[in-house]
């Protein structure tokens, strides 16, 4: 069996000219890295701001095993059989981080037969972005270290600075440093800190701007840290935002690739799924939506986190509005919410895979009856799942008026993607008396909603639990946010993404349990608040076997281990 990699390599790659042509994107748009990537000028979306939007396709999923469910795979395979349905379909996707390719993950370009190309460069370097957005982050950095060493005039508290430093790398070594030590000419010692770069507001800012206007607006109101007396101190006085936006403005450009089968695909931004709200960029759905009849966009970890912020960030501040929605579930990952250890999935087991299903249930229902969405489950296939047991994952869900579609597109490519894009056809084009309207749309929570009430909503009625209880750390957070004018921001949820709940071990769909808020802190230029529960990562460490003791590259330039 070949491996992802192989399968990449040996796909006949069309020109990005020619792919771009496909989308109707003429060449005076294109701005080409090489002969197979290129990024695409923000003029397209203002010269067709009066073509109709294409319906935009949410991919989420259950709540994420050790099995692996298969979003991205499932978009890009969703977009190959809506083509192959005759569909103008363009897909909108994140960029992989270094971190997770060098570490457990691997790639995050698809899979099988359903990948982006060029796969390397996407997992890599890509068009520079992320490289830009650390450069950014450590600029503001460097400046506001600077301001302090050179007299202070804000007076800036060093023990209250929340900015930190960054690198698109797994390295736990950075998570907590001391720096500026040497004398008096060489900074001024503190307790420090790095985070992966695509935890940085400067990653979620780049994917929520409009344009370079806005990104430059939203870079100046982030705030860096409190002076002595609590005042919030952000880029603008440090008069960072200019350079950091001259830094960022091609980062702020979609970058075109190509799936195997050579449908367009946009990847732009990867702002982590769980400081910030994990998806591609607002300027790359937009354009995705401008593009096709149908974009396919995928949301980070499970439905309860990367749909409900998708919905309730990306869609709030940018006006979008989804047409239908994709759950993906694998027989083996219920398997998995039913407690079956990863050694024996492969075995039959009914029993299991009906203690586990409760979960996908679950997600199914919030997607209908809280954000009140079209819904369709793909059962994303495995070679060793039974008939009997994808009967029983169609029979449950056909309870609840969704159907349950099985999706060969890792096996097969767009041709195992057709049932599948049959389905969201008839969600988007037929009347089905049984779903919602898109019309019907709603967030969890509405505007204008006090900060507590917001986190209540989500708890209650994205996670299925009984209510969000704020430590008393929280809570003298909570008012400060608000005495500074901020109690409005929708709310970033930080939360294991394995339960539904904030405990990782309780699998499939508890209830009644209640979710801790620990710490709530403002993103203002990304425009959200982060309420943390647990302890979230923002410089994740490597494996004991790193992915990149596997990854090499032969005397031609070839790469191979890159999964
Ligand atoms: P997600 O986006 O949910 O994190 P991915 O689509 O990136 O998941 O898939 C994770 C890994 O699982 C990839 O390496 C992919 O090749 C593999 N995978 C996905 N679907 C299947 C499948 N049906 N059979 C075997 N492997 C799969
Ligand atoms: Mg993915």
């Amino acid at each position: 069996m070949l491996t992802d990699i192989e399968i990449a390599q040996q796909c006949r790659m069309r020109p990005i000219t020619e792919i771009a042509a496909t989308a109707g994107i003429d060449e005076e748009y294109l701005e080409q890295y090489g002969r197979y990537k290129a990024k695409i000028d923000h003029r397209l979306l203002k010269d067709r701001a009066d073509r109709p939007d294409g319906k935009l396709i949410l991919v989420t999923a259950i709540n994420p095993t050790p099995a692996g469910e298969g979003k991205t795979t499932t978009s890009v395979g969703l977009a190959d059989g809506l083509r192959k349905l005759g569909k103008s379909a363009v897909a909108a996707l994140r960029e992989p981080s270094l971190g997770p390719v060098f570490g457990v993950k691997g790639g995050a370009a698809g899979g099988g037969y359903a990948q982006v190309v060029p796969m390397e460069d996407i997992n890599l370097h890509f068009t520079g972005d992320f490289h830009a957005i650390g450069a950014a982050n450590n600029l503001l950095a460097a400046m506001l270290d600077n301001h302090i060493q050179q007299g202070n005039a804000l007076g800036i508290d060093v023990k209250q600075i929340t900015w930190k430093r960054c690198v698109d790398m797994n390295d736990r070594q950075l998570r907590h440093i001391i720096d500026g030590i040497g004398g008096k000419m060489q900074g001024v010692p503190r307790e420090d800190g790095f985070d992966i770069t695509v935890a940085s507001e400067v990653m979620a800012v780049l994917c929520l701007a409009s344009g370079i206007t806005d990104l430059k607006e939203r870079l100046g109101r982030m705030i860096v840290a409190y002076t002595y007396d609590g005042k919030p101190v952000t880029a603008h006085d440090l008069k960072a935002e200019g350079a950091m936006t001259a830094l960022l403005k091609d980062a702020l450009k979609p970058n075109l690739v190509q799936t195997l089968e050579g449908t367009p695909t946009l990847i732009h931004g990867g702002p982590f799924a769980n400081i910030a709200h994990g998806c591609n960029s607002v300027t790359a759905t937009r354009m995705a939506l401008k593009l096709g009849d149908y974009a396919v966009t995928e949301a980070g970890f499970g439905a309860d986190l990367g749909a409900e912020k998708f919905l309730d960030i990306k869609c709030r501040l940018a006006s979008l509005r989804p047409s239908a929605v994709v759950v993906v579930a694998t027989v083996r990952a219920l398997k998995s919410h039913g407690g079956v250890p990863k050694a024996e999935l492969n075995h039959e087991n009914l029993d299991a895979l009906e203690k586990g299903l409760p979960n996908l249930l679950h997600h199914v229902d919030t997607i209908r009856n809280t954000f009140h969405l079209p819904c369709v489950v793909a059962v994303n296939a495995f070679p060793t799942d039974t008939e009997a047991e994808l009967q029983l994952v169609e029979d449950k869900c056909r309870e609840l008026g969704v159907r349950a579609v099985l999706s060969e597109v890792w096996a097969k490519g767009g041709e195992g993607g057709k049932a599948l894009a049959a389905e969201v056809v008839r969600l988007c084009e037929e009347p089905c008396p049984e779903q919602p309207t898109p019309e019907e749309f709603t967030f969890a929570y509405p505007d204008n909603t006090s900060l507590i009430y917001k986190l209540n909503a989500i708890v209650n009625r994205v996670y299925g639990g009984a209510q969000a209880v704020l430590t008393p750390a929280a809570q003298k957070q909570a008012q400060q946010l608000f005495d500074l004018g901020f109690g409005d921001l929708p709310v970033c949820m930080a939360k294991t993404q394995y339960s539904l709940s904030d405990d990782p071990t309780l699998l499939g769909a508890p209830e009644g349990f209640t979710v801790t808020v620990r710490n709530l802190k403002v993103s203002a230029g990304a425009g959200f608040i982060v309420a943390l529960t647990g302890d979230i990562m923002t410089m994740p460490g490597l494996p004991k076997v790193p992915a990149a003791e596997k990854i090499d590259v032969d005397k031609d330039g070839k790469i191979t281990g890159l999964f």
